[in-house]
């Protein structure tokens, strides 16, 4: 059964960068489909500069014709959310099917900081994908675990639920959430960074002011 894959994230606001990894592994991995699952209050990074409302919305906005979904559970709860139990509640839903959670190097390389984090392996894959100017581990914990838990190829994935670390290839935009926040903040243009119905939203909106900005 083809693995379903997700990609987690504040999306403050959702950009290319996001975009082409969701589909670049949705290609890679051969998954059935790819969720954007967008946090409601990061657990280990500041408060999103936006509202909840207005992520959302540029999701929607976003995936018009990708067929990328939105998965928006954690939007909809109060207070931090752990990705170890959305994953637990994804997991209860799909029975025993493979399970690819798709991670940045970035955030890859802050993994044991994450909430229960050895036991995202026993709901999901990690499927790691390469960033500009992030390197993989080479201390701590995360060594230790691609020496046990890595595999060399997505057809590894599809024979087992979960439990498997992938190291793939993708190419990466040079985009990040945060450049484009500073952007729109120096007013800017940020075409070809989000798609540009996500930018009219945001000048629409007047989010990602000066004001804001200055706090995040
Ligand atoms: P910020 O700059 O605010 O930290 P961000 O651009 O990193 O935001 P997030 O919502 O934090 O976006 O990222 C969600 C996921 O997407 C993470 O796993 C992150 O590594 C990945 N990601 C973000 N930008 C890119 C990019 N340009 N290329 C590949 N992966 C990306």
């Amino acid at each position: 059964m083809k693995p379903i894959g997700i990609l987690g994230g504040t999306f403050d606001p959702i950009h290319y960068g996001h975009l082409r990894l969701a589909i670049e592994s949705r290609e890679a991995l051969e998954l059935a489909e790819v969720r954007l699952l967008p946090a409601r209050v990061p657990n280990l990074r500041d408060n999103p500069a936006t509202t909840p409302t207005h992520r959302l919305a540029m999701l929607e906005l976003a995936v018009v014709g990708t067929g990328l979904v939105i998965d928006p559970r954690e939007l909809y709860g109060t207070g931090v959310t752990y990705t170890v139990e959305t994953l637990s509640m994804v997991r209860a839903e799909i029975g025993a099917r493979p399970l690819c959670f798709i991670l940045g190097q970035d955030a890859f390389n802050g993994l044991p900081r994450w909430h229960r984090w050895k036991d995202l392996l026993a709901l999901a894959h990690l499927i790691v994908a390469t960033r500009p100017g992030y390197q993989p581990p080479v201390t701590g914990e995360l060594p230790g675990l691609l020496a046990t838990c890595a595999v060399s190829s997505p057809r590894m994935l599809a024979s087992r639920p979960a439990g498997s670390v992938l190291l793939q290839n993708i190419p990466q935009l040079p985009i990040s959430a945060t450049d484009l926040r500073a952007r729109v903040a120096q007013h800017r243009n940020i075409t070809g960074l989000t798609p540009a119905g996500v930018a009219a939203y945001i000048v629409r909106h007047q989010i990602y002011g000066e004001r804001r900005e200055s706090n995040s």
